[in-house]
Formats: structure tokens, sequence, C-alpha cells
């Protein structure tokens, strides 16, 4: 225990001195960890030990933005990818001013509507954490640990936090920045398998080679990107339960509000008819149907909380593949990339359920039963690559998570979609209590929000967070625990 920690013995009180520096340890230095510790840094106005700790190395990038592949695009164009909420030319003013340092990796000219490659996009959140470590306040201090987390403690009002390095240091308190992938990527690499996110799936591989991709949305379109840039000349087989592909984005011309909380309908299939009766509707005016999608974003958190738990279950097994297609799109010239290969024969995306995979020699024999038929295919290919995206956190084995649960610290969401939370992201525990102490952001949230893993998502819930955080440190540090022992010491005196 801290020596700035005094233990009054008769009330069991725990009193924090003035000159206890609370510290803060944000797990995951990805575009949320990062942005959380810039908030922090620029904004606390009292002392504070900022611990900011990633199993990779290079901070700020995450797994989306440490692509080393030039042909890795964006989503969404800059103008819609700053990292502050209120300064939405923040990223185009970022890359204008660094236009000559970045002239290799930038199309030119640059504007809003521009889709930059994520390496230079993990650069600029690079830039922001280090810019607000520089300029931050003296009292504030940022310390960067290159190192797993794995195992959080909670003793008393404080945590211990063990790395994979066997050391450990105490926090006040915890913000879980884990992202998309708790468990590490680059573990997943074994034989001829390889995990899209790992940053070497594509190592080594032969141009002639043939692959398997299973998955067919936004990280396979990645994989095929990458492939084409490095002129591969194998086969690539992409194949996902239903086939679905991203759809390309459109500039368009944004249709008036249509939808309110009010007037959609709580159950998926009337959810889905009535969207698809507008979409045609706003067409026969002239709209695109991506302009009805993206209507629906500003209320699409609130329409997720309010659907009944079976109606969320019947979303995912029966539409989840049809919105995501439609509401994560890609960039144009990657879409032509793919529309290319598929026309070529190169790429082939089919509907289907792997149901085996063997090695045979160097090769890996694979086992296909394609959607609505009954004879199953069979193919020979020499890598198979997940492109699967966002695990269940049901089926997830992760030292933390695990840790966590078997302490009873998280409660894991009834449909294996993360953390339950608060709404201001504070972690919910195996008794329903919810923590001023354990915080998360970002994906782990999908089973609260459900649209909780993009930029414009993030940059706010960061911002919130770190207000909260700062707010929350500021109350005076006097707390009383009411425990047994005091009300036994209470009982007695009475
Ligand atoms: C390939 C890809 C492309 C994307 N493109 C876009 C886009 O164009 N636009 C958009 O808006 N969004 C995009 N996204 C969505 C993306 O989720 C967010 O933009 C954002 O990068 C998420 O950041 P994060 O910090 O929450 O998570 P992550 O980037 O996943 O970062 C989490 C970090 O936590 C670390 N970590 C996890 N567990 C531990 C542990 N136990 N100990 C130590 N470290 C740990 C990981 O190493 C990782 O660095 C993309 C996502 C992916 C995967």
């Amino acid at each position: 225990m801290k020596n700035q920690i005094h233990r009054q013995n008769i009330f069991n009180a725990r009193v924090v001195s003035n000159s206890h520096i609370p510290t803060v340890a944000i797990v995951g230095a990805g575009f949320s960890g990062s942005l959380i510790a810039t908030h922090l840094l620029r904004n606390s106005s009292q002392p504070l030990k900022i611990k900011l700790i990633d199993r990779n190395s290079e901070f700020a990038k995450g797994v989306a933005y440490s692509s080393k592949e030039n042909t890795d695009l964006l989503n969404v164009p800059v103008g819609k990818m700053s990292a502050f909420p209120d300064d939405s030319d923040n990223l185009l003013r970022w890359l204008e001013s660094n236009s000559h340092s970045l002239q290799d990796l930038l199309p030119t000219p640059v504007s809003h509507r521009t889709f930059i490659p994520r390496q230079v996009y993990g650069l600029y959140i690079q830039s922001i954490l280090e810019e607000a470590q520089n300029n931050g306040k003296n009292n504030v201090d940022l310390e960067r640990l290159n190192h797993e987390v794995i195992a959080i403690e909670k003793i008393n009002q404080e945590f211990l936090i063990s790395l994979d390095n066997d050391t450990n240091f105490q926090a006040d308190k915890v913000i879980l920045a884990i992202g998309n992938s708790p468990s590490n990527p680059a573990q997943d690499n074994h034989n001829n398998f390889y995990n899209a996110w790992s940053g070497s799936a594509l190592d080594n591989i032969n141009p002639h080679a043939d692959i398997l991709l299973m998955g067919t949305g936004l990280t396979m379109a990645d994989i095929v990107a990458s492939l084409h840039s490095r002129n591969h000349l194998g086969k690539i087989y992409a194949v996902s339960r239903r086939g679905l592909s991203p759809q390309i984005h459109k500039t368009t011309s944004s249709h008036p509000p249509l939808f309110t909380l009010e007037n959609l309908p709580l159950n998926i299939l009337k959810l889905s008819k009535l969207i698809r009766s507008e979409i045609r509707k706003a067409q026969g005016l002239g709209y695109d149907w991506r302009s009805i999608i993206d209507s629906l974003r500003p209320i699409t958190q609130q329409l997720w909380q309010k659907l009944p738990k079976t109606e969320q279950k019947r979303f995912l097994r029966h539409l989840v593949s049809y919105w995501d297609v439609h509401r994560h799109r890609i960039a144009p010239n990657i879409g032509e990339i793919i529309r290319a290969k598929l026309k070529s024969g190169q790429l082939t995306i089919s509907a289907g359920r792997i149901k085996d995979y063997q090695l045979e020699r160097d090769k890996t024999k694979v086992i296909i039963r394609p959607r609505y038929q009954s004879e199953d295919t069979v193919i020979l290919v020499d890598r198979v690559i997940h492109c699967r995206g966002i695990n269940n956190y049901h089926s997830l084995s992760h030292p933390l998570i695990n840790n966590l649960q078997v302490q009873g610290l998280i409660r894991l969401n009834k449909l294996g979609l993360g953390i339950d939370t608060d709404a201001q992201g504070r972690i919910i525990d195996a008794q329903g209590q919810i923590s001023r102490l354990l915080y998360t952001i970002g994906t782990p949230r999908r089973g609260d929000l459900w649209e909780t893993t993009a930029i414009p998502e993030l940059r706010r819930q960061a911002q919130t967070l770190a207000e909260n955080i700062i707010a929350d440190l500021e109350i005076p540090k006097v707390e009383l625990i009411t425990t047994p022992s005091l009300r036994q010491i209470l009982s007695k005196i009475a």
C-alpha cells in the first residue's frame, strides 16, 4: 500500500492525503486510449500520473492504423475523421501542414472528400498524443508501457495492474481501451493460418499462392487491395455465411431527417421493411439509398437500446451482415479493385460454411458447404487468412478478460457483444453495481450502443470519459468505507 494512504484504525476509514497523486491506467493505446490520454494531458487541472499500456510498440495506431500498406485506405473521408468532435477540420489542417513530409504517402490534392491511407491516419494520432505530452502541464505525467496487461485486481479502492513481464503497479482508475481485438491477433498465426489483423498476414507470401479469406467484409477488402498492390497472381477465395461484400461510398445529397425514435417500430422485420420502403420512395425522388442509411446514424445507438433483447438477437442472426455492408462502406478505388478482380475471376466471393480444414503437406485442404446446397466443395490453398472481424466475448479466451470475469469485476454482455456499461462507459460488475473506478470505451461497449467502433463515436466518448474522470478525481479524497468491521465497532460502542 502506498505510504500516502493512512489507515485510521478505529473508523476503518481511508483518507488520502493531499500529496497523493492519482494514477489513471489506460489499457490499450489505439485511437481510444491515446485520445483519452490526450484529453487528460490537456485538461487535468490537478497533478496526475497517466500510464498508457499497449502490447504493441507503436503507440497511438492500434489495430486499424498500424497498416504499412498504402492501399489500406480509411473507409471514411478526411472531413469525417477529425480526432476531435468540435473541430471537424483538424485532420485536414494537419494534412496540409504536413503535406511535405507526407508527399510520398498522400494522393494530391487532399480535401474533405479524400480517402487517405490508414497509415497516415496513424501518424496523425501519434502526433496528437506527442503534442499533448510535450505541451502538457508539468504536473501531469504520461508514461508509456509496452506490455500486455494480464490481470487487474481490485484492492479496496485501488487496482493492482499486472503486466506480462511479472511487474505490477497501482492505479486509482482504470480504462479498458482494448478495442477490436482484446486477444493478440499475432498469436493466431501458425502453419498456413493467419489473422488479417496481425500485421503479418501477407508476410513471405508466394505471388502464385492460392488464398482463402474467411470473411467477406471490410477486412477482406483490405487484404484484396494489399494483394493487388503486391501484384499477386494466385487465386483468392473469399467465403462468408452470406457472401455479402461491402458497398462502395458515393457522394450523395443528404436526405431530410426521416426517422425518429418514436416513428420506428421495435421489431426487426418491420424495421427492415420500413427502411426498404423509404429507400424506394427516396430513390423515386432522386436520392441515393446511402442517404437513407446515413440518416439513421444519429439515432442508431438509442434505437439499439430500445430494442428488446429478443429483437437484438434476431438482428444479429438475420440482418447484421446486410446492415454492415450498407452502413460500413469502402473507398471507391478499393471498390474498383474488387470489381476488377471479380470480373477477371482471380477473386471469388461466395456464401457458405467452412466445415473443416486439414493440412496436407504444405497446402491446406478446405471443405466448404455452399449456402443452400447439399454437397460440399473442396479447395486446396496455400494460406488461410481469418478476416472475420470483432470477437464474440463469450468465445474469447483472453487472460485479462478471463481474470476480470472470474473476479466479478465485469459482466459480459448477454449476446457476447463486449462488456456491460452504463451511459458513461462505467463498467457494471457481476453484481450489477456500477463502478466509479473501472471504465471502458469503444468496441467493448457494443452490447449497449451497437454503433461504437468508428471514429465519430470514439472521439466523443474519449472526450466525455476524460472529462468525467477529471471531474471525479477532483472530488475531495476523503472516503468512508462502511465495511462490516466498522459496523461491528460502532455496534460495540453503542
Ligand atoms: C482494419 C480496420 C480499419 C478501420 N478503418 C476505419 C476507418 O476508416 N474509419 C473509422 O472510423 N473506423 C475504422 N475502423 C474502426 C476502428 O475500430 C476505430 O477507428 C479505432 O481504430 C478503434 O480504436 P481503439 O483504440 O478503440 O481500438 P484498437 O485500435 O483495437 O486499439 C486497442 C489497443 O489495445 C491494445 N490491447 C488490447 N488488449 C490489451 C492488453 N491486455 N494489454 C495491452 N494492450 C492491449 C491493442 O494492442 C491495441 O493497440 C477500422 C477498424 C479496423 C480493424
